[in-house]
């Protein structure tokens, strides 16, 4: 089959001829159909590598599933799928109060094992969750940052007619708001500062009045305009920067909840006037990671997955219009140039093999 495998840091490599993935019994192979990139691949090419090299990396991706590794599963075959890429061990702690997401000894598919941005992939059965026939795989292959945006938007105690802030509105920041704006809170408000990126967020239904660029002026001044002086109820971080992270703090109103969203681009500090607005104003600050995923669990309708897909199906969300580049497999590298240097705007750069 075709395949991308990073060999080395910076090494990344298109094959003709690599070997379909050979199946245990509890696995099945998918035939990928559409694969995003995450902004997580651009610094596990360029800059860190992952886990084991070489792999082939993509964990943002959806397929039929064509082949079983056992035999009783293959029902299974023909069948439209979504992939949660993480592969709980079932046996630590969190694993065992279903909390796969912090999961001490996981695997992943795209990181840790071989992942989407090849014509096949071998993926655990407990990974797959059936698609409605009128989602469509590249909206699925959106699932996984969209459970993420859930998740976090999950995080918070929210009413619908809080006043919440996000800020950032790359992917995540996007896919969350289109969120709470589908949870009914109207007052939902960007902090941003791209042009492009608010022209996909006022097509998503924010409010041009809504959003303000963070360069054109006093953000402080414009958020107090628009709570009546108070502060915003809440305050989602999607950018993982200390400017950021700290302007949260002044932004929300006294007992407000701060939910931190973005991988921190370096140390995180506090100064000390910060420090006492998390005291003073008795701030609720809750993290969030990854996305809640229950597999074969009764209570699955629950979890995050479930909950994206719910609302994909009722023809609520609209992820596919953050898809600015679609790429054919063998153009992946292209994709990742475009991510790694920023010379051209881009929100999410998918790739149909
Ligand atoms: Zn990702
Ligand atoms: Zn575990």
């Amino acid at each position: 089959m075709k395949a991308w495998k990073l060999d080395s840091v910076g090494n990344i490599n298109f094959y003709e001829n690599v070997p379909e993935p050979a199946l245990a019994p509890d696995q099945v192979l998918v035939k990928v159909k559409a694969c995003g990139i995450c902004g997580s691949d651009v610094p596990r090419v360029y800059k860190n590598g992952a886990h084991k090299m070489p792999i082939i990396i993509g964990h943002e991706f959806s397929g039929v599933v064509e082949k079983t590794g056992d035999p009783v599963d293959k029902e299974l075959i023909g069948k439209r799928m979504g992939i949660f890429p993480l592969i709980p061990c079932k046996k630590c702690p969190a694993c065992l109060s279903k909390k796969y997401e912090m999961c001490s000894n996981y695997s992943y598919l795209g990181s840790r094992t071989d992942g989407g941005f090849a014509e096949y992939a071998a993926v655990p059965k407990w990974n797959l969750i059936e698609l409605p026939d009128n989602v469509s795989f590249e909206q699925a292959a959106m699932l996984e940052p969209m459970a993420v945006a859930v998740h976090a938007m999950r995080q918070l105690e929210l009413d619908s007619d809080d006043s919440v802030l996000v800020c950032g509105a790359g992917t995540i920041g996007q896919l969350l708001i289109m969120f709470l704006l589908d949870r009914g809170i109207k007052k939902v408000y960007a902090l941003g500062n791209k042009e492009f990126q608010k022209k996909t967020l006022l097509d998503i239904g924010l409010p041009e009045e809504h959003y303000f660029d963070i360069k054109s002026g006093d953000a402080k001044a414009w958020v107090k305009e628009k709570t009546s002086g108070l502060g915003a109820d809440a305050y989602f971080e999607c950018v993982g920067r200390n400017e950021t992270a700290e302007q949260g703090f002044g932004m929300v109103k006294a007992g407000g909840q701060l939910c931190l969203v973005g991988n921190p681009a370096g140390d995180m500090t506090l100064i000390q006037g910060d420090y006492w607005k998390i005291l003073r104003k008795q701030l609720r600050i809750r993290g969030t990671w990854n996305s809640s995923y229950l597999g074969d669990d009764p209570e699955a309708e629950k979890d995050d997955w479930h909950y994206v897909l719910k609302s994909l199906a009722a023809g609520n969300i609209h992820p596919e219009k953050l898809i600015t580049h679609e790429l054919q497999l063998s153009e992946l590298e292209k994709g990742l140039l475009v991510m790694r240097d920023k010379k051209e705007d881009y929100i999410k750069i998918m790739v149909l093999p």
